[in-house]
């Protein structure tokens, strides 16, 4: 930590806020300049007694932190190396193959989410998404079909050997999802729900954490810090669109963050294009880019029909612009170095 004191400052008040730090465990080094003197105190951010609230006391202007507030999901906490989660009987991670998670906003029926996944696992995907609880904004909408949704999706991935990522809403429900899912999605609108994600840790499924509509960089990853110290290190970060003033997309799909989580984080990165721009015409466009910024997998709203989706129809690629999608993402995967 650095404490810099007001200007001009009596020796003996300089005095007291060494002290103070001495006394909090760190080891003070003041370095005395001309009008100001500064403090760099010496010692772990995150296990020591923090300095922050010396920051309420008259004789200091502020107090900085040196070290991040994360750690176990700091690149520099594996040395650099980088996770690669393993689920499914896939590999997911910098270096392996483009993960496509694909299906449906909402799980409907039978006759949907088998068209989807029949359709998804020709073009490649080895992951189907799909809601069966839905975070819908009205409690008047479609709230998604439960343990019905649940049992429909587990049908699916028998038949064609799909993965299952799903979201868990509830603490409540955290045993239920985790008996179907092979991955357990946080929602955007639980992202800082600390207490669903150490249950949903517990559970010791891999986590796919969206990050929240208005969260910080720094925010989610401490959120992903929450199952890190929970015990579970299975983590795949996902941008889904951060809310601003723009009102052509849904969302602002935020792809810098795929970058910045490369070079603070050794976890994998997801791009869900379709919460990120709510348009389906755009999906094909921002998935290249993903795949450019070298994002570990995309997750992507796939139906049959999305003209009569129950939720999120305007955003929903139908199975033919799918094929589309996955065919002109080739020669970006292999640009990248990506084994397809
Ligand atoms: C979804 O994936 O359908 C969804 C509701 O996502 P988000 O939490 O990102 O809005
Ligand atoms: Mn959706």
């Amino acid at each position: 930590m650095i404490v810099v004191l007001k200007p001009n400052l009596p020796l003996e008040e300089v005095e007291k806020v060494i002290a103070e730090v001495a006394k909090l465990g760190y080891e003070p080094r003041p370095i005395h300049g001309k009008v100001q003197t500064v403090i760099a105190a010496i010692g772990d951010e995150n296990t020591h007694h923090s300095l922050e609230t010396l920051s309420s006391w008259p004789q200091v202007e502020h107090v900085h932190r040196v070290q991040k507030r994360y750690k176990l999901v700091s690149r520099e906490a594996k040395k650099g190396k980088d996770s690669i989660v393993k689920v499914h009987g896939q590999k997911i991670g910098t270096g392996q193959k483009l993960s496509f998670m694909a299906g449906p906003c909402s799980v409907e029926s039978e006759e949907q989410i088998m068209a989807t996944a029949k359709a998804v696992k020709a073009q490649g995907a080895t992951f189907l998404r799909g809601g069966a609880f839905k975070p819908r904004t009205s409690p008047y909408e479609f709230q998604g079909l439960a343990k019905e949704g649940l049992k429909l999706l587990a049908l699916a991935s028998k038949e064609y050997d799909l993965g299952i990522v799903t979201e868990v809403l509830s603490e409540r429900d955290v045993d239920l999802v985790a008996e179907y899912a092979d991955i357990l999605q946080i929602g955007a609108r639980n992202a800082q729900n600390f207490s669903l994600i150490t249950e949903a840790a517990r559970s010791g499924k891999p986590i796919l954490l969206k990050r929240g509509m208005n969260m910080r960089i720094e925010e989610w990853l401490l959120a992903a810090e929450y199952v890190l110290a929970n015990g579970n290190p299975n983590v795949l970060l996902c941008e889904r669109g951060i809310r601003t003033f723009e009102t052509y997309t849904r969302n602002t799909l935020d792809l810098s963050a795929v970058a910045i989580v490369k070079r603070e984080s050794h976890l994998p990165i997801i791009i869900d294009p379709s919460q990120g721009a709510g348009r389906a015409d755009l999906v094909i466009e921002l998935c290249k880019a993903a795949v450019a910024l070298n994002a570990d997998g995309l997750l992507i709203e796939v139906h049959p029909h999305p003209a009569e989706a129950w939720s999120d129809g305007q955003q929903q690629v139908d199975l033919d612009l799918y094929a589309k999608l996955v065919e002109e993402l080739k020669p970006f995967i292999s640009a990248v170095g990506r084994p397809s």
